[in-house]
C-alpha cells in the first residue's frame, strides 16, 4: 500500500461529484480521483493498478443510470485484483432494502448524502485503517508463504544431495538401502517376490588405466544411463564404485534375468571402446540376478548376497553375462 491512500469517487451527477470531490479532498486523507460511471471506474482501477498506485477505497453512488452502484460493487469485487478494495456507498435516500442489497453485493459501509464532514472523515478514516491492516496482513502472509516455499525448496535440494550420486545422477547407496528396506516390507505384505540385480563393469580398472579417470567417469555415466528407471516401476542405483544395483519388486528369477540381459545388451550396444578388455573390444558388464519371497528369507541382506554371488559367478564364467 502506498504511503498516501488513494480514493476514488463514483457519481454520475457532475455537480454533486465536483462538490463531494472538494469535500473529500479537504479531508486530506490522500489522493482522490473521480469518475462518472461504473465503466469508467473499471478503467480507472486498472490504470491505477498498472501505474502502481492501486485504489484503496471506493466511494460509490448507489443510484446511477445504466449500471447502478450495487451492480458496480459486484463488478469490482468479482475481479481478483480489486476484490480487497473496500467500497463505501453514497445514498441520498435512506432505503434499507437498497442498503441491504449493497451490503450483500460486498459494500463495507454507507454514507448518506448530504453528509456531514465530521461523519465523512470518521468513516473514511476507519475504513482506510481497516484496509491498511488487511494489506499488512496479506503482505505478512505472502512473506510467510515465500519463506515456506524457499524452505521446502532447500529441503528438496538437500534431500537430492542425500540420495543422489553426484557423478551419474543415479540414486546412491543410501537411497538403495532405504528403498530395499521399503520394498522388502511391501513385498512381504503383498506376498510377492523381490528381485535384485547386481551389476559390475568388466575390467574397469584397466579401462581407467588405459583412458584416464575422466573418461572412466564418462563411462560410468553412460553405463548408469542404461539402467531402468522409475518409468518401468524399477529402482536403479549406483551401489558403489563401478557397481550398480536394481530392485525389481514382484519379479521372479526368470524375470530378473530377462531384465538383466536387456541391461547387458544395452551396455554392449554403447560400443564404448575398451582395448584392454579380455571380453571383447567394447565396455561390458557382468550381472548377478536373485529373487526371493521376503516371507521365506530372513532379511534383505540375504537376497543381496545371493545377487552378489551370482555376479561373482558371472565374472568367473567369463564376464559380459548374466547369472
Ligand atoms: P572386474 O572385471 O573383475 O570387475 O575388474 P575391475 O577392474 O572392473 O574391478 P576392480 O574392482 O579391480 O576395479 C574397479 C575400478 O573401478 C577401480 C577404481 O579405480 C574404479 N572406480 C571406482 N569408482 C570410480 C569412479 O568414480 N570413477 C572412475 N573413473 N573409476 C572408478
Ligand atoms: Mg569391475
Ligand atoms: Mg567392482
Amino acid at each position: 500500500m502506498p504511503v498516501t491512500p488513494h480514493l476514488v469517487l463514483v457519481d454520475d451527477d457532475d455537480a454533486i461529484r465536483q462538490l463531494n470531490l472538494c469535500a473529500i479532498e479537504s479531508l486530506d486523507l490522500g489522493s482522490v480521483g473521480s469518475v462518472a460511471s461504473v465503466a469508467e471506474l473499471m478503467t480507472y482501477l486498472e490504470l491505477s493498478w498498472f501505474r502502481g498506485q492501486p485504489v484503496d477505497l471506493i466511494l460509490m453512488d448507489i443510484v446511477m443510470p445504466e449500471v447502478d452502484g450495487i451492480e458496480g460493487c459486484r463488478q469490482v469485487l468479482a475481479q481478483q485484483a480489486f476484490a480487497d478494495i473496500p467500497i463505501v456507498m453514497l445514498t441520498s435516500i435512506r432505503d434499507d432494502a437498497k442498503l441491504e442489497e449493497a451490503f450483500n453485493a460486498g459494500a463495507i459501509d454507507y454514507i448518506s448524502k448530504p453528509f456531514s464532514i465530521v461523519e465523512l472523515r470518521a468513516r473514511l478514516r476507519s475504513v482506510l485503517r481497516l484496509k491498511q491492516e488487511m494489506d499488512r496482513r496479506r503482505e505478512h502472509e505472502q512473506e510467510l508463504l515465500e519463506l515456506t516455499q524457499s524452505l521446502i525448496q532447500r529441503q528438496a535440494q538437500s534431500e537430492r544431495a542425500t540420495y543422489l550420486d553426484s557423478l551419474t545422477g543415479s540414486y546412491n547407496r543410501r537411497a538403495f538401502d532405504k528403498k530395499l528396506h521399503d520394498e522388502w516390507l511391501n513385498c512381504y505384505s503383498l506376498r510377492k517376490p523381490l528381485g535384485i540385480i547386481m551389476m559390475d563393469i568388466d575390467y574397469f580398472k584397466r579401462y581407467n588405466d588405459a583412458y584416464g579417470h575422466q573418461v572412466g567417469d564418462q563411462c560410468l555415466q553412460a553405463v548408469a544411463a542404461c539402467l531402468p528407471g522409475a518409468e518401468s516401476g524399477l529402482f536403479s542405483a549406483r551401489y558403489g564404485g563401478e557397481e550398480f544395483a536394481v530392485i525389481l519388486p514382484g519379479a521372479d528369477l526368470d524375470e530378473v534375468k530377462l531384465i538383466a540381459e536387456q541391461i547387458r545388451i544395452r551396455v554392449e550396444e554403447l560400443r564404448l571402446s575398451h582395448v584392454e578388455s579380455d571380453v571383447g573390444p567394447w565396455v561390458t558388464v557382468s550381472l548377478g540376478a536373485a529373487s526371493g519371497y521376503p516371507g521365506e528369507i530372513s532379511d534383505s541382506s540375504q537376497i543381496l548376497r545371493q545377487a552378489d554371488q551370482a555376479l561373482y559367478r558371472a565374472k568367473a564364467q567369463g564376464r559380459n553375462q548374466v547369472d
